[in-house]
């Protein structure tokens, strides 16, 4: 390796340092039941940084406004790009989801905007795009989240036979009437299961295993083998945030 490299390598450790610190100064003031939540955000941007993922996003869930807009300004000022917009769903073209329901999760996403950091304007504008098209393919969002396709392929078939579940199931707590059923859906109202089966499935289709240092949820492949490609993601991730003084969990 040349000096020049060298030299490279040693800018990205000092910068890494740099954004960890800031980090920590906002990771401290979130409360502990969102601080898991928050601190894999927060090594997700360090990530972005370091090139491992061309974007994250911020603001699945419960929400902490004042960790979402700490992160932004720290991201902003290491001239990471942002856009609120859609968070992402499956693509339900081969699904055979109703189309009251579709129309119904549209209007849900586009309500609750999520804020995704891009390395660069050419990553915003492809974000910015999969989040006006809403549904998108398991090639795009492994490529722009940096998960393995794996991975992603399983969440995206788990989460469509979820989805057909729960239109089946606010359809009947609608006693049929679609419009009631499209305004449990976009006002994310989870309709319960009933029978033992409905209840057996609903936990099989939610239950998900997370990974240690990344923000995927592992496929079962990925979960039953240490070499797989989410626990290898997943170790280079862990290398990262000791590199760059992390804060601990
Ligand atoms: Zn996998």
């Amino acid at each position: 390796m040349d000096g020049s490299a060298l030299i490279a390598i040693e800018r990205d450790v000092e910068r890494s340092r740099g954004v960890s610190a800031a980090l920590a100064v906002a990771l401290a003031r979130v409360t502990r039941d969102r601080r898991d939540e928050a601190w894999q955000d927060g090594l997700d941007l360090i990530a972005v940084i370091a090139g491992l993922k061309p974007a994250c996003l911020l603001g699945r869930g419960a929400r902490d406004e004042a960790w979402i807009d700490g992160l932004h300004a720290i991201a902003v000022r290491e001239g990471l790009r942002s856009v609120a917009a859609a968070a992402w769903e499956p693509d339900a073209r081969a699904a055979a989801l109703p189309g009251w329901y579709l129309d119904a999760t549209a209007r849900r996403r586009a309500a609750l905007p999520v804020l995704y950091l891009c390395r660069d304007a050419a990553t915003l504008a492809k974000v910015a795009a999969l989040s006006a098209a809403g549904r998108v393919t398991v090639a795009d969002e492994a490529a722009f989240l940096g998960y393995p396709a794996c991975c992603v392929a399983q969440h995206h078939a788990q989460t469509l036979e979820l989805e057909r579940l729960l239109a089946k199931m606010a359809e009947r707590a609608a006693w049929g009437d679609l419009t009631g059923a499209a305004r449990m859906i976009e006002a994310g109202v989870e309709p319960l299961p009933r029978s033992r089966e409905e209840w057996a499935s609903f936990e099989s289709l939610t239950a998900i295993a997370p990974s240690r240092f990344t923000s995927v949820n592992m496929c079962d492949a990925c979960a039953a083998d240490g070499d797989a490609p989410a626990q290898i993601l997943s170790r280079r991730y862990e290398t990262l945030a000791a590199r760059a003084q992390y804060p601990a969990r």
